[in-house]
Parts: structure tokens; sequence; C-alpha cells
């Protein structure tokens, strides 16, 4: 329950890819946290008792939707030593013991707040340490505190020594095992499921290494069976043609990141019979590789392997997104916040590169943060949109985010079902925003 209100006399952002706005609009939302009206501010009647917001000169748009998100660090870049391989499994065990989980546990709870704050309303976890994430989203549903919707996959699925591994994967290596972990990870409580179908950036050995191979279709098909069994979608970390390909066969219902496409992933992403629901998307995200590509390494402290390694994703991953929108291929939006250089309060620079280095419009870098996420994450009957009938999670900003995406760093209100934030405020780190900016 939350206490009933209208915005009133606002410019609302439709979101639908071309840029409408509905000016002088009034939304109206019940005591429920639903919008119950949206319409010409001289045509809606806001009923007595509701408290009422002035929107003059406001821009009322739906809440940002993170389709991919880590929690368990605040993106700040690590130690260098910390990466090393040779310090890897005592990492694991620090991050795994009990004072690890609570660590853990802490920043998950900080980090959702903060991307609540810079007007994140929906997010998707894809690879936590272990299960707490689905801990915070229970604690957030039970009221104990504000925060985003969020969908969690605890652990990410992966090979022995595979991405994520040993961090933040359950490993298996026959889709007997696969599809032993992808139950525990439902009985827990996920409600994603999250695969590491090839090598990634961070965690490779050799140049090359992000892309290859590494689950195999058979493992990659029992996931899916599992996890779509319970109605939950699938997710995986693909960052090339052999990868993609691979994933997309076996039903997986979001390729994350992406690579330049075939003619069979092309049909397979618009034609999915094995996904949840008959098409798959693409998830790209700009943010943490972009950094390690145009950053001196004296400022990333990324050495030549992860250096090369990012530079060959951030290629394909453009390439897959010029693919996609050739293609008419479903867009989404997601930050790989807490990787290094991704902020849990920068999703507004994703959209940002998604336009300057990938070529969606401002117009379709939102729709794809907001309606089009809804969609591909099954929740646009409940939000994505300002829309009678829809959870009120809103972001009301001073000016309009399609001239400049920076609008975001300064949301004037945040709305979270119903909940409204009365004073948006995250910690910023300083140093960082001024290398991104220099972007
Ligand atoms: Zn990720």
């Amino acid at each position: 329950m939350s206490a009933p209100f209208a915005l009133t006399n606002a410019t609302v952002l439709t979101c639908d890819g071309g840029g409408a706005e509905l000016p002088g609009a009034t939304v109206v939302v019940d005591a429920q946290g639903v919008i119950e009206q949206v319409g010409p501010a001289a045509e809606v009647v806001v009923p007595r008792g509701y408290r009422r917001i002035d929107a003059t000169g406001r821009f009322v748009l739906p809440g940002l939707i993170n389709a991919h998100a880590h929690l368990f660090s605040d993106g700040k870049p690590l130690p260098p030593i910390l990466l090393k391989e040779s310090v890897e499994s005592l990492v694991a065990a620090f991050m795994h013991s009990p004072i690890g989980r609570v660590i853990a546990k802490r920043r998950t709870k900080a980090n959702v707040r903060t991307q609540l704050h810079s007007g994140v309303t929906t997010l998707r976890s894809l690879g936590d340490v272990g299960y707490e994430v689905v801990e915070v989203r229970e604690e957030i549903e039970r009221g104990d505190y504000a925060g985003p919707r969020v969908l969690a996959s605890g652990p990410l699925l992966a090979v022995p020594g595979g991405h994520g591994a040993p961090q933040i994967a359950l490993t298996s290596d026959s889709p007997e095992g696969a599809r032993k972990n992808t139950r525990k990870n439902l009985a827990k409580g996920v409600t994603a499921i999250k695969i590491a179908a090839t090598g990634g950036v961070t965690d490779a050995r050799a140049i090359g290494e992000a892309g290859r191979p590494q689950m195999t279709e058979a493992d990659m098909t029992a996931i899916c069976e599992e996890a779509h069994r319970a109605g939950v979608l699938v997710a995986a970390h693909a960052q090339s043609e052999e990868g993609i390909t691979a994933a997309l066969r076996a039903g997986v219902d979001t390729i994350e990141h992406g690579a330049a496409m075939n003619a069979e992933m092309i049909d397979l992403f618009k034609d999915n019979p094995r996904s949840l629901r008959g098409t798959s998307a693409l998830i790209p995200t700009l943010q943490p590789a972009l950094p390690l590509v145009k950053l001196a390494p004296e400022i990333t402290g990324a050495d030549e392997i992860v250096r090369a390694n990012a530079e060959l994703v951030f290629e394909e991953m453009l390439q897959g997104i010029r693919d996609a929108l050739a293609n008419d291929i479903t867009i989404g939006m997601g930050t790989d916040s807490a990787l290094t250089h991704v902020t849990h309060y920068n999703t507004w620079r994703e959209l940002d590169y998604v336009v300057r280095y990938g070529g969606l419009t401002p117009q379709q870098a939102l729709h794809a943060a907001t309606r089009e996420n809804a969609r591909i994450l099954g929740l646009d009957g409940i939000t994505g949109s300002i829309e009678a009938g829809k959870h009120a999670d809103i972001v009301v900003l001073g000016a309009n985010p399609l001239d400049d995406f920076r609008a975001f760093t300064t949301p004037e209100l945040v709305i979270a079902r119903g909940t409204i934030v009365e004073r948006p405020a995250v910690t910023r780190f300083h140093e960082l925003d001024a290398a991104l900016d220099s972007l």
C-alpha cells in the first residue's frame, strides 16, 4: 500500500520507439501503486484525497529496466592483483565464506538502492555469488525497504574453469550435471537462469578466450528444458558466432553481449522453437568493454590480454547490434553493472553508448530500456510504459532525456510500484566518472 497521488500537467514520454509525447498529461496512481488514469490534464479528474504533485515542465516516463546487472560490487576498478589466476581460488573462497556472504548481501542492498535512485525500477541480476539477490528480492517484496522489482539468477551455470567460475558459478560438464544445477537454482527461488556459453573478457587467460565456446549445446538444451518447464527465461553470456548459434539452438531466450550474426542466427533469433516464447532477443552491454578499449591501460589497469579480448568483443558486439537492427531482431538493454567501470548509477551511459556507437536512435534506445525490456522479460503486462493498469514504475526528470540521457543523473522523483523516492541521491565516484566523460 502507498498513498494515492497524481502527477499533474506533465509531459509523458510514451517510449514507443518513435519518440511520441503526451504534453499536458496527468497520471493518477491508486493506493495499490497501480496507474489508474493517464490523459490530458483537462479531462482527468483527480479523486479527492489524492496527493497532487505539480509536474509542469517535467518529463514523466517509465522507470528503466536493466536486463543485465550484477550486484556483488560497486563498479570501481578492482586492484589488478585480485584478477590474477594465482589468487582466483583464494578470492572465491573468501567470497563464499560466512563473512564474504555478509559482504555480498550488504553490497547487494546498497547497489539495488543506487539502481533505484538513478531511475531503474526493474532489474535482472545475471550472476550472483550465492542467493543473496534472491534474499534481497524477498525483502523488497515483503516491504522491508524500497527497491526495484528484481529478477535474480543466483550463481550462473558454467563448465569447470569456465567464465564466472569459481567465483560466481555452479559448474558441470554433462547435461545431467547442468540439469541438476538448474534445478538447484530453481529450488533456491531464482527467477532467471544464466549460462556462460562462451569465455569472457574479465577472466580470460589468453587472447581469443573471450567468445570461445565453453558449454555444449546438449548441456544448454538440458538447462533450457528445466528452466522453461518452470516458466523461467534463460540468458546466455555468448560472445561469438559459434557460441551464440549453439545457445540459440538450445533454446536460450536472451543472448547477452552478442556478436556478428550469420543467417542461421538471424533466423533463430526471430523464430526459436525451443525458446520459452518462440523468439530470442539480443541484450548488448557496451559499458564494460568500451572503457577497456578506449581508456589508457594506466587508468583501467587492464593488461594486454584483457585489452585485446575487450577489443575483440567490443567490435563483435557492435556488429551484432547492426545486424539486429538490419534484421528487425529485438534489442534490449543491460549494463553489466558491478563489472569494472560499470557503476549502478550509470545506466544512462549504456543508452548513450548504444546511440553513439551502436547506431540506435535515442528513441530506440529508450524504447529498448523500457517497453522492449519489459516484453523480453515477460513483464509487459505490468511495467515498461505509463498506461492505466500497469504498476506505477515512473521516473520524473527535469529535462527531456531524448535530448540528452544525462537528464537521468538528476531525477526529481523515482517511483517504484507506487512508492515515491522523494529525493533520489547516489554516491558518485568522481574520478571514474571523469574518465568515462572523456569517452
Ligand atoms: Zn554479466
